[in-house]
């Protein structure tokens, strides 16, 4: 293996350490305390332990964290009377909506019903129309991690050819917008994408957000290139015992690695830096809302 290897917990840490330090000031300077809360409805397992973590963290941050579990039963204007409830509430300053919500709800009018200054994922149409015409917006915690990684690693992205792997709303098209925004040169691709190999072969930054496992292999990166895994894919790993199953991201990390300049693992990429972009754009939230300067 010749890449280096992004450590995406330490930096997630990193992140979080630092709005942690910054929600202290807040706290100190002004007394106000930024506030989470988030939206469960229903009782998808995945769900739940992302919620968990998300208030657990928030909590470590010094913030504010309400958690409003709802049955999966209830009906699409119940959880808009619910977002409506937290729009008002000036101790709330991020609201979070877990997706997937249950079939018999249209996620788009909910997600529109969040007030976007308190949109801190990012999926409301104003930051969408305001990332992808490069104003100020609330932007996708996801594609936003994989930034902060890049520009970690690269300084500027400044004429670097990026492909995109994947043009999903949460994080292919975001992605394109933020790389965009930084003057990189972007393509993204999709399943209908020909000759996909060599799309990718010609990218300096790959990004990789397609949810097939271990689908981008070795010979499809550039030497030296520096390679975002986003996927998070569960496989059947019967070496473990039978029934078990373990973690695997879009990309062969073994062979990739062996071309890459840098890569990220999965798990301990891109994943952590999620849940601290959360709680960096809940902290950008509550300055804006409070006419403070925002964070970094
Ligand atoms: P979606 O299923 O919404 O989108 C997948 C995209 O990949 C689509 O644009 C699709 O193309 C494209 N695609 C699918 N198959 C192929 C193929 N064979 N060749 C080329 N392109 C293909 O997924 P998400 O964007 O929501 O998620 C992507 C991955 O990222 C998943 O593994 C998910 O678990 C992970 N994820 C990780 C997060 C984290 O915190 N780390 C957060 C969010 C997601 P088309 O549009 O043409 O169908």
């Amino acid at each position: 293996m010749s890449a280096e290897i992004i450590d995406g917990k330490a930096f997630a840490a990193r992140i979080r350490g630092e709005v942690g330090s910054h929600v202290a000031r807040l706290k100190q300077e002004h007394g106000i305390v930024p506030g989470l809360a988030v939206v469960l409805v229903g009782e998808d397992p995945a769900s739940q332990v992302y919620v968990r973590n998300k208030g657990k963290q928030t909590v470590e941050a010094g913030m504010h964290s309400e958690e409003h579990r709802m049955d999966a039963s209830v009906s699409e204007a119940e959880v808009i009377a619910m977002v409506e409830r937290l729009n008002a509430d000036p101790k709330i300053h991020g609201i979070l909506v877990q997706l997937p919500l249950p079939s018999h709800m249209n996620s788009e009018i909910v997600i529109n019903t969040i007030s976007p200054a308190k949109d801190v994922d990012g999926f409301h149409i104003s930051n969408v129309g305001l990332l992808g015409t490069g104003q100020k917006s609330m932007v996708p915690c996801t594609p936003l991690g994989c930034l902060m990684m890049l520009r970690d690693r690269f300084g500027s992205l400044s004429g670097q050819n990026a492909v995109v792997v994947g043009r999903s709303n949460i994080v292919g098209k975001p992605m394109f917008n933020l790389l965009l925004r930084d003057s990189a040169t972007v393509t993204v691709a999709h399943s209908r994408t020909r000759d996909i190999e060599a799309v990718c072969r010609g990218a300096d930054i790959l990004v990789a957000a397609v949810g097939r496992p271990e689908m981008i292999r070795g010979d499809w990166v550039k030497p030296g290139a520096t390679v975002i895994d986003v996927g998070i894919n569960r496989v059947p790993a019967p070496e473990k015992g039978e029934g078990k199953h373990r973690i695997v991201g879009d990309c062969h990390f073994e062979s990739c690695a062996e071309v890459a300049g840098a890569i990220t693992p999965v798990p301990g990429g891109v994943g952590p830096m999620t849940i601290a972009c959360l709680l960096a754009n809940t902290l950008t939230a509550c300055c804006r809302a409070n006419r403070l300067p925002e964070p970094e």
